[in-house]
Parts: C-alpha cells; sequence; structure tokens
C-alpha cells in the first residue's frame, strides 16, 4: 500500500449494485464481487489504496437484519486501525436502517463510513453505480491535517452524501432515491466536492470505538390510520415480550383522543412497555403539546421522537433496549441526540 493515500475499505453486502439479470426470468439477483470491481477499472486511478472484503452470500438488502448489522459493525471493528475510512455497498432498500444502526453501533466513531449503492445494475449502459461508488470512496478519502474529514456513518447516493441516520427511501424509480428533510446535506459532488463544515458530526475524538453489538428485536413499529380499531392495536401491543414501540402518529404528533386508545397506551407504558412518538410526515417534528390530540400522550409519559426518522428510531430503540438502559432514564436517553439523528 502506498502509505501517503489514505487507505479504504470497500465492504459489499449485495444490492442491486453488484446484481445481473437472470436471463430465463429477468429477475435481478447478486453476483460475484470479484466481477463487479472489473466493471470500474477507473477504482485504479483514484488517490487512495482499495481494499475489499466481501458478505460470503452477498444480499438483496430487503433481507438485511439485525445479524447483518454485526457482521458490518464487526468488519469495520476489525479493520478500524488499518484504514482511514469504510464504504458499504448495500441495497438501497434497507440502507437508511442499517446507516441507522450502524450509527448507534459504532459509539465514538472518528472515521467515515459510507454507504452507497445504486438504482441500476453496475454492469448496466445506464448505470448510476459507478458515479456513486466513485465519489463515496473520494469522500471517504477526504483528509484534514492527515485526519479524515468525515467521522460519522453517511449515506452517499445522486450527488449527495447525508447523515445516514437521518436519511429516508423516497423513491423506488428516480436515481435520487434518498432524503433528508430534517437535516441538511453534508457534501454535494458537483465539479467540485463541496463540503457543508457546520453540518458535519464532531465526535469526541479522545474516546476510542466501541462497538455495540446488543440489538433487541422486541419491538413494533404501528402507523395509525382512521378507523385502525382496537381489536388490532391491542393484540400488537400484548406481544409476549414487547419492550418497546414506535408509534407512527399524524403530523406534529397528534392521535385519536377516544378513550379505548388512551387507555391502551396507559396500560402499555405501565407494563414498562416504552412508546416513541415520531411523525408520519416525512418533515418536521413531534411536538406533544401543541394540540390537544397530543397533549394526553405527553401526560402520560409516551417519549418524544421529535424530528428523528421511523429508520433511525427503530435502530435506536433496538440499541437503546440491547443496552439495558434503566425504565427510569430511558425517556431522556432515548429524547437525547446520541449520533445527530434528532434536534
Ligand atoms: N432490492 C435492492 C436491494 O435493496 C434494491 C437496491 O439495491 O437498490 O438490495
Amino acid at each position: 500500500m502506498n502509505k501517503l493515500q489514505p487507505n479504504i475499505l470497500l465492504i459489499y453486502t449485495g444490492g442491486t449494485i453488484g446484481m445481473i439479470k437472470n436471463a430465463n426470468t429477468g429477475a435481478l439477483k447478486s453476483f460475484d464481487f470479484n466481477n463487479l470491481l472489473k466493471q470500474i477499472p477507473e477504482l485504479k486511478l483514484l488517490s487512495c489504496n482499495i481494499s475489499t472484503v466481501s458478505f460470503e452470500n452477498p444480499i438483496d438488502s430487503s433481507n438485511m437484519n439485525p445479524k447483518y448489522w454485526v457482521q458490518i459493525a464487526e468488519i469495520i471493528e476489525k479493520h478500524y486501525d488499518q484504514f482511514d475510512g469504510f464504504v458499504v455497498l448495500h441495497g438501497s432498500d434497507t440502507m437508511s436502517y442499517s446507516a441507522s444502526a450502524l450509527s448507534f453501533m459504532l459509539e465514538n466513531l472518528a472515521k467515515p463510513v459510507i454507504l452507497t449503492g445504486s438504482q441500476l445494475p453496475i454492469g448496466d449502459l445506464r448505470t448510476d453505480a459507478k458515479e456513486n461508488l466513485i465519489t463515496s470512496i473520494q469522500m471517504a478519502s477526504l483528509q484534514l491535517r492527515n485526519k479524515p474529514l468525515i467521522r460519522e456513518v453517511g449515506l452517499y447516493f445522486e450527488y449527495k452524501l447525508y447523515r445516514g441516520n437521518r436519511t429516508t427511501k423516497i423513491n423506488a424509480e428516480h436515481f435520487e432515491a434518498f432524503e433528508s428533510l430534517n437535516y441538511p446535506h453534508l457534501a454535494e459532488s458537483g465539479v467540485h466536492i463541496k463540503i457543508n463544515k457546520e453540518a458535519l458530526f464532531a465526535p469526541n475524538a479522545r474516546k476510542k470505538l466501541v462497538v455495540h453489538k446488543t440489538l433487541d428485536n422486541n419491538i413494533a413499529l404501528i402507523k395509525l390510520f382512521p378507523g385502525i380499531s382496537e381489536i388490532v392495536l391491542t393484540s400488537i401491543l400484548e406481544t409476549p415480550n414487547l419492550k418497546g414501540v414506535v408509534l407512527e402518529t399524524y403530523g406534529a404528533g397528534n392521535a385519536t383522543t377516544e378513550d379505548w386508545f388512551i387507555d391502551l397506551i396507559s396500560k402499555t407504558l405501565k407494563k414498562g412497555i416504552h412508546v416513541i412518538n415520531v411523525t408520519q410526515c416525512s418533515g418536521g417534528s413531534v411536538a406533544m403539546g401543541q394540540y390537544e390530540t397530543s397533549s394526553q400522550l405527553k401526560n402520560l409519559g409516551v417519549i418524544s421522537g421529535k424530528d428523528i426518522t421511523t429508520e433511525a428510531a427503530i435502530t435506536k430503540l433496538m440499541y437503546l433496549i440491547g443496552e439495558k438502559i434503566s425504565n427510569k432514564t430511558f425517556k431522556t436517553v432515548f429524547e437525547t441526540s446520541l449520533r445527530g439523528e434528532m434536534a
């Protein structure tokens, strides 16, 4: 390796970027990583040393789960000291969940971990994969006084680098597949790469990386809708061993004030199940107490997700329950921004 250049580890987990079409069915499926790299000889021209590691069996990210998040985190942990930056190739479908999960799992991260992928396979003539991959590697290589410039989990797609735990996949068709509605992008790639310095996360550089690997998935996600029935809601909230719920409410955190609903939430909280209020809106924040339709939730002790994305709320809940945060402090810890995921 050329020591004067940053060392970048490319971690291939799967996704469209590395898929080919099955000639008989036309369905896309993963293929081998070395073939993928052959498609981009330009990688050799970049001013960094690239090493690669691949999942043994690359996956479509719709098969993503916490066990794979632990695998990715362990790869980063194992190679953390030898590399200056990490680029994770990942399907776009669940990329925001993985970016959010990794942000919580990698405490005191002081190097870039950039997730990217593509809407079209790398072998496709009109592919968006090459730009996404090449610029992600360039962003991960950026240094300031010999130290990585980006020191957080990012997501790069279609000319923009976002804070990973602020993103949501918003489009299955457009190359611009992601949005970060409550937080500005970290960098933009045009003729030049423009960094939005004020938006970058500043970790405590004196602390060592701590990798958290216990995620508890005894949680549920409930999206309210007009007409949601008591019987359905009750059956979800009575799930054995349920420890937390992300409740997607309306607007600024509002929900029906019908007695059965308020009683059910109250009973759930009394059982020690954490209830997180997040908004169904793509942008904006929960503000419990702003309307009468959220005041009771506030008084009951429902946790405010503020402007967090559902993806970040789900993974933060798995992480904090996994960390066995006490019931006494859980609300305060959840309502605190840990990795820049909320205001
Ligand atoms: N289904 C694919 C995946 O998430 C889509 C993509 O890669 O964009 O793995």
